[in-house]
């Protein structure tokens, strides 16, 4: 272990970020790394206990705990506190293809169930997984691995996102012949377009596509199977496929004067914003402009912080996002003990903005449209909304009430609607012949085979929304499954 006294200490250091006013007149990444010291110390609260929560990657109540691709955490950990940098990397990438992408977005649920969180603030796992894999490509430890020998197995994978990622990366060490579709024009998926460049600076994802170039990958883009290629021509020319096609179906808001100008899907205001400033740095035109505006972001989550970060970044007149739900406690609650996730109030990065921007944090509570009202050119004009109360039926069953009086008109020139996603695109499915249940591919955690011989299914396409990291364990898991069924066996993970 590191430090056999570490946790009593030394307290958690969290991963530094930029002053939020000044992140906010670039796109650039919002956080920086600790310095070596610090992940030392960080290294040397780790008490290696016993059972090692940290790594289990499971669900508690539907919530992933620990971590899901079962990350060698403790091990590493008494290497970084060691300085055995080299060392900590070969064991990160043992479990991690990626660890550039979750050392920087995952929501870290290794550290809701670290041990030393249950009297203390946990290690600061992330921030070292950060810094690990950094230090890899800074110092040229990270070089193409290219297979010396190939098994003549042709592998179609569709979806560039982090299932197909490490799927890819996992078949092609294997030695078989892999080709990624894609149907935008950069590969990464979500990684790309979606979660925004100050979250994950794109450089980063493309280093990572270069890489797995190097070592032997076709990537094709702007090409869209079911389309520019049909399930049948893709099924002939490959001995199995994968479709790792992600769950970027939205949710959409039926409500009254839906149909105003201005009112748009978070992923095509995310989208279009991030290729904007790839393509021109915002000299096209082409993206959403908020600049002036009021802003208005329905759904409480993760998407919706994003939007709220990028309209900040914009210069919008003012921001507000709306939540369903309450607001959460401080503190867990009697039903959210450790190990679970912490279900506690935070203060995400495009929160810490937006209070230092506008003085407050720009979060409404229990809060629903009732209806939009465009002006006489169609033109959004103004949110008409009313406070719900959360109770519990007699059967212990949550449900909202209306509370009277609590009307309100707020002024909106913009909407993004950010309530979530329905699942894959059907379409696509169909024509594979691909059973599906609630809009997510039928194919068995652990087994990934769908109903049609040869076609494999992955991540959010199968799952449903979720994260990278989860991502990442089904594409490797996946590869594993298609290994075998292509060679009889396989040594795979
Ligand atoms: C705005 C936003 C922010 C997020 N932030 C985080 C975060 O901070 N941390 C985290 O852990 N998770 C985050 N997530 C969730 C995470 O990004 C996803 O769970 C993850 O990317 C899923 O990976 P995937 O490979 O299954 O699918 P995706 O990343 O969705 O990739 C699927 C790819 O398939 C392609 N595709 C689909 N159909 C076809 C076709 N017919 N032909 C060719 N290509 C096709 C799509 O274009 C897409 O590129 C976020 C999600 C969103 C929407
Ligand atoms: S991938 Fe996520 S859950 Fe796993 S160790 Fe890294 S931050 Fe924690």
């Amino acid at each position: 272990m590191g430090k056999a006294t570490g946790f009593m200490e030394y307290s958690r250091e969290k991963s530094k970020e930029r002053n939020p006013l000044e992140r906010l007149s670039d796109w650039k990444e919002y956080s920086a790394p600790l310095s070596d010291e610090a992940l030392s110390r960080q290294g040397a609260r780790c008490m290696d206990c016993a059972t090692p929560f940290c790594h289990m990657g499971t669900e508690i109540n539907g919530v992933t705990t620990g971590c899901p691709i079962h990350n060698l955490i403790p091990e590493w950990n008494d290497l970084v506190y060691r300085g055995r940098w080299k060392e900590a990397l070969e064991r990160l990438l043992k479990t991690n293809n990626f660890p550039e992408f979750t050392g920087r977005v995952c929501p870290a649920p290794c550290e809701g169930s670290c041990t030393v969180a249950i009297s203390d603030p946990a290690v600061a796992i992330k921030s070292i997984e950060r810094t690990i894999i950094d230090k890899g490509f800074e110092n040229g430890w990270i070089e193409p691995r290219i297979p010396v020998k190939r098994t003549g197995k042709k592998i179609a994978i569709v979806g560039s996102g982090p299932a197909g990622l490490a799927a890819a990366d996992q078949l092609n060490q294997a030695g078989h012949n892999v080709t990624v579709y894609e149907r935008a024009d950069r590969a990464g998926g979500l990684l790309t377009y979606g979660i925004p460049n100050m979250k994950l600076e794109k450089e980063i994802v493309e280093r990572r596509i270069n890489l797995l170039t190097q070592e032997g990958i076709d990537f094709i883009t702007n090409t869209e199977i079911g389309k520019d290629i049909t399930a049948e021509e893709l099924k002939s020319q490959y001995d199995s496929v994968i479709l790792c096609t992600g769950a970027q179906k939205q949710r959409d808001l039926v409500i009254e004067g839906r149909e105003a100008k201005g009112i748009h899907f978070a992923m095509d205001y995310l989208t279009t914003s991030t290729k904007s400033l790839l393509d021109s740095n915002f000299k096209d035109g082409k993206f959403i402009d908020t600049k002036g505006k009021d802003v208005i972001v329905i759904g409480g989550g993760d998407t919706g912080a994003d939007c709220v970060a990028t309209a900040l970044r914009q210069n919008a007149n003012s921001v507000v996002q709306f939540g369903k739900h309450p607001q959460l406690p401080t503190e867990r609650a009697a039903d959210n003990m450790w190990p679970a996730y912490p279900q506690v109030f935070t203060l995400e990065y495009a929160y810490e903005e937006a209070e230092a921007k506008h003085g407050e944090d720009p979060r409404q509570y229990s809060i629903q449209t009732k209806k939009m009202v465009a002006d006489e050119n169609g033109n959004l004009k103004e949110l008409h909304t009313i406070q719900m109360e959360k109770l519990k039926d007699e059967n212990g069953k949550f449900y909202f009430k209306e509370i009277p009086g609590s009307e309100k008109v707020w002024p909106a020139q913009f909407v993004f609607i950010a309530i979530g996603f329905e699942g894959t695109e059907m379409p696509l499915l169909s024509q594979f012949g691909v059973n599906s249940t609630n809009q997510k591919i039928d194919a068995k955690y652990g087994e990934y085979r769908t109903n049609v011989e040869g076609v494999f299914a992955a991540g959010d396409a199968r799952r449903g929304q979720s994260l990278i990291v989860w991502a990442i364990n089904e594409g490797r898991e996946v590869a594993r499954e298609v290994d075998r069924y292509l060679m009889g066996a396989s040594v795979l993970p």
